[in-house]
């Protein structure tokens, strides 16, 4: 591509972002597609010849825009919502531009620094220790699996970096325990890591879903008895039905005690410890032997960004590191290279986005939109609490609010179910918001996550406007599903 078409089109594509993220409330959330609808638009063979930039740009507007889902949108409330932040996106683009490959110091010495020095102002931020070090991966979950795959490493009498776990006899079944609100990254961590799904025990929750510290307990000494080895608890800051947190100090006593491994999930509720007044969500996580934040999730990085903090570098060091021959340089034990602490070997220069981000915002202003979101949750919770035909679900200790529709006139569990599931379907059906949806025992409930940056009150009311209208409207609709005069 000649620079000056380079240029036009990038300037372009500019204006076109910031357009796009100036009216995106004049778009749905939702797109009114089926499946495979846009792929029947699409050739199904690849171009032959070149085409030109124009035509390309063209049809992002006439056959992806019609596809997309808006995540960016401020009514935007289903999972958790995330969002891209301008300076995130510009720092994304030139991490693109430069194209490195951060897999050793040698190989792009900014990205390795840059990595190093966000990660620990993000850790400072959350009132985490200084001893722990710092890593991006892509996701959560495999930080996570990182995370399990360390606490297995420490097992060293085991010595299974060298002869694997399969057909030795010597080596016990090993257990990993979790809540039962863990994120299924932590089952997928067990059967990643030849674990199998038997070498995962969900821990029962109490009545607001956090881990039973006495359950664990009692799992623990069960399973020794039984000739388990028990090597490495993930506690939850934050689980992803409900955001509840687990009682981590009296978890990290366990730990401690049992000589296990102390992996925290903090995907989403870690930063929240950036408002300086909700640092109590992370208690107890100084104690932990490792714990991941997403920065893509509710610090207004885009996807992806996964940061990832331990306390034994080493250990992880030592349960990924295999360095080849072609990958040696004179800077080895002088300057950290990434690639020795994890699976995958070449690594996007993901530190510039975050760079971007929190010179920007700055602590502060991370902190006061972060606040925001807390304060809009709670707004809505009060809203819920007051209506006579809504009720929450689950405390609202952070930013997502479960609730469910329940006029007085409906008992049974069946029929509230089957209410709650078409008021969703009917909510989404607008297209103007976008909310999900949780079982909480076998209820099904609403969840309305907020945590996006450009989302303000009147969104939020907008939302419960339409959640209201809805209920309305499938109560009073004679042909509905649901029909008032059924229950
Ligand atoms: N942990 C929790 C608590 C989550 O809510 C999620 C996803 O929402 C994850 C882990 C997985 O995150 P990722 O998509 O980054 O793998």
């Amino acid at each position: 591509m000649p620079p000056e078409e380079f240029r036009r089109y990038g300037h372009q594509l500019v204006d076109w972002i910031a357009d796009f993220l100036t009216n995106i409330d004049e778009h749905h959330v939702l797109p009114a597609i089926k499946p495979g609808e846009l792929r029947a638009q699409l050739p199904q063979t690849p171009p032959q010849a070149g085409e030109p930039m124009h035509e390309i740009l063209a049809d992002v507007d006439r056959l992806l825009m019609p596809a997309m889902t808006h995540w960016n949108h401020p009514e935007f409330f289903a999972y958790f919502s995330i969002s891209s932040s301008g300076p995130g996106i510009l720092g994304e683009m030139l991490s693109a531009a430069f194209n490195v490959n951060a897999m050793l110091w040698k190989s792009c010495p900014a990205s390795t620094e840059l990595e190093q020095v966000t990660l620990d102002w993000l850790r400072q931020m959350m009132g985490l220790p200084k001893e722990f070090w710092g890593i991006i991966y892509d996701t959560a979950s495999i930080s996570t699996m990182h995370g399990i795959a360390a606490a297995r490493e420490q097992l060293d009498d085991l010595e299974l970096h060298e002869h694997g776990m399969a057909g030795r006899k010597e080596v016990p079944r090993l257990r990993l325990y979790a809540s039962e609100h863990a994120h299924s990254s932590v089952d997928k961590s067990a059967l990643t890591l030849g674990l199998g799904k038997a070498g995962l025990r969900k821990i029962p929750t109490d009545t607001q879903f956090r881990m039973q510290p006495e359950a664990l307990q009692r799992a623990l000494n069960e399973d020794r008895a039984a000739g388990w080895r028990p090597f490495c608890v993930v506690a939850s800051v934050g689980t992803t039905s409900v955001t509840s947190i687990d009682p981590v100090p009296a978890i990290a006593e366990i730990c401690a005690r049992e000589n296990l491994w102390l992996h925290v999930d903090a995907a989403y509720g870690g930063s929240a410890a950036v408002v300086p007044e909700m640092r109590w969500v992370l208690a107890g996580c100084e104690r932990a032997d490792s714990l991941v934040v997403n920065p893509h999730k509710w610090l207004f990085v885009p996807v992806d960004l996964s940061a990832f903090y331990t306390r034994k570098p080493e250990v992880l060091r030592r349960a990924f590191s295999l360095v080849a021959e072609y990958l040696r340089t004179p800077q080895d034990g002088e300057a950290e290279n990434f690639m020795d602490y994890g699976l995958q070997l070449g690594r996007r220069f993901r530190a510039l986005k975050l760079w971007f981000v929190l010179r920007y915002f700055g602590a502060e202003g991370i902190a006061a939109r972060i606040r925001e979101h807390l304060r809009l949750a709670q707004q809505l919770a009060g809203w819920i609490d007051a209506h006579p035909d809504f009720e929450r679900m689950a405390p609202t200790s952070l930013s997502l609010v479960c609730f469910r529709a329940h006029p007085s006139h409906v008992h049974d569990k069946e029929e509230l179910n089957r209410l709650n599931e078409k008021l969703l379907d009917a909510v989404n059906a607008t297209r103007e918001v976008f909310l999900s949806h949780t079982k909480l025992n076998k209820r099904y409930t609403l969840r309305c996550a907020i945590g996006n940056i450009r989302t303000e009150e009147h969104h939020v009311q907008h939302m419960w406007e339409i959640v209201q209208q809805q209920l309305g409207r499938l109560l009073a609709d004679p042909q509905s599903v649901i029909q008032k005069e059924t229950f």
